[in-house]
């Protein structure tokens, strides 16, 4: 077979962005020389539907191993009693959390998209919102932060079968243990959503859901720092309180429902050469050196917060505990759209966000939504921060000067010029 140089020439062009850029796209990150070798390897070639020990396919020994040192790790990293390491994305999981706990109509309760959520927590252009009947929490309109006598009331009001805590778009901690009461107190299923700042959450950097929440789900690409892909926790396993049973009468465990949901319930089989990279990143993860990188995640979105607020830009809640922060940019007399194709023009790249009580629409938007954690993985620090928000403040103050971003986009691959990616 001829090399397929269009497709070649295609991923070196996107090696050279990613490179010569500042990726300040909260939701991504950049991974190791060895968790990439693992992602193409020859894992890819192989069928393994089931679990390690209980496949479907002969020739699964070393799957199996594989995919049991990454179940193994990931326990150890976060704490958990029972993790699935198959959903192939964030999405995949949360949606076999909810065909495990939930039936067609029932009532969920999360985290507003416009307000900072995620698609699958409700919204109505996803199955989430579809499938189920979703109610929603949001943040004050003038602190921009969760109030929890807020979402009790609506808890207590709506009675929703599953409550989900987490956010693609929230700069503070959560109260996962407030989270908890609220879901006790009207017998609904607290699920987390960490996503964003599992990386920070894994070091004991923020707030742990693990022994609060009932299911726990993330992403493990994002602060994480592994390859694209999702995972289902639980800090300790339960019988279902849904009534379902097995044939000898006794109550199915939690852990066999969600096993189930993932696959056959949601999924063929699993991407082993993914699970093999997620096995690397979650031992990369449970490194010193990694906590050191989490720590540094922390201070440089402090110090780029920092730099944001002195320079007049509204963030929303006033800074971050984490890696992220929204950007109101309505003072700056510019849309989202504008500043993120601007901003792109300048090799910065970011992406437009809808702020809470944003008067745009999901293509235009109030707002850009910030990240660290791929700048921090190419080894920027605090002073750092404070150029780049230097540069970014150029770029929305002239942005539509095609010559001025022609001059930041020369400083931008200045910047990053030597700073490692990967091999
Ligand atoms: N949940 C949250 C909170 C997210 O931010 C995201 C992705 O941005 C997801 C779920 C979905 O992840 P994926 O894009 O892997 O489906």
């Amino acid at each position: 077979m001829q090399r397929d140089e269009q497709i070649f020439e295609l991923i070196q062009a996107e090696k050279e962005r990613q490179l010569h850029g500042i990726e300040l796209i909260a939701s991504e990150n950049f991974v190791s020389d060895q968790v990439m070798e693992a992602a193409g390897s020859v894992l890819t070639n192989k069928y393994a539907e089931g679990y390690p020990g209980k496949r479907y396919y002969g020739g699964c020994e070393v799957v199996d191993e594989v995919e049991q040192i990454a179940i193994d790790r990931a326990k150890a990293l976060f704490g958990a009693a029972y993790v699935n390491v198959q959903p192939h994305s964030g999405s995949q999981a949360n949606t076999a959390v909810y065909h495990a706990c939930l039936k067609p109509g029932d009532k969920i309760l999360g985290f507003d998209l416009s307000h900072g959520g995620h698609l699958t927590h409700g919204s109505p252009v996803n199955f989430s919102g579809k499938l189920y009947n979703p109610v929603f929490y949001g943040v004050e309109q003038e602190t921009g932060v969760l109030n929890y006598d807020k979402i009790q009331e609506i808890a207590t009001k709506e009675q929703p079968k599953l409550i989900i805590a987490g956010a693609s778009a929230y700069s503070r901690d959560i109260d996962f243990k407030r989270f908890r009461e609220i879901a006790d107190s009207v017998g609904a299923i607290l699920m987390a959503d960490i996503s964003h700042p599992a990386g920070l959450i894994a070091k004991g950097i923020l707030n742990d859901p693990i022994p609060h929440c009932h299911i726990v789900t993330t992403t493990t690409h994002k602060t994480l720092r592994g390859p694209r892909g999702g995972m289902i926790m639980m800090g300790e396993d339960f019988d279902n309180p849904f009534g379902i049973t097995l044939k000898s009468g006794k109550l199915r465990k939690m852990s066999s429902l969600l096993d189930s949901a993932v696959f056959p319930g949601n999924q063929g089989g699993p991407l082993e050469h993914i699970i093999a990279a997620k096995a690397i990143a979650f031992g990369e993860a449970l490194s010193d050196d990694f906590l050191e990188y989490q720590l540094q995640v922390k201070h440089n979105a402090a110090a780029m917060a920092k730099a944001l607020v002195a320079k007049d830009y509204n963030i929303i809640s006033g800074g971050t505990d984490n890696h992220c922060m929204l950007i109101d940019l309505r003072n700056k007399d510019i849309s989202g759209k504008e500043a993120e194709e601007a901003l792109v023009k300048a090799d910065i790249t970011v992406n437009k966000n809808m702020v809470p009580f944003d008067d745009k629409s999901p293509f235009v938007t109030s707002g850009i939504r910030l990240g660290v954690a791929a700048v921090t993985t190419r080894g920027l620090k605090e002073a750092d921060m404070d150029a780049i928000v230097t540069l970014i403040d150029e770029v929305i103050t002239n942005h539509d000067n095609e010559v001025a971003l022609g001059a930041v986009r020369e400083k931008v691959n200045a910047m990053m010029q030597g700073k490692p990616l990967f091999a």
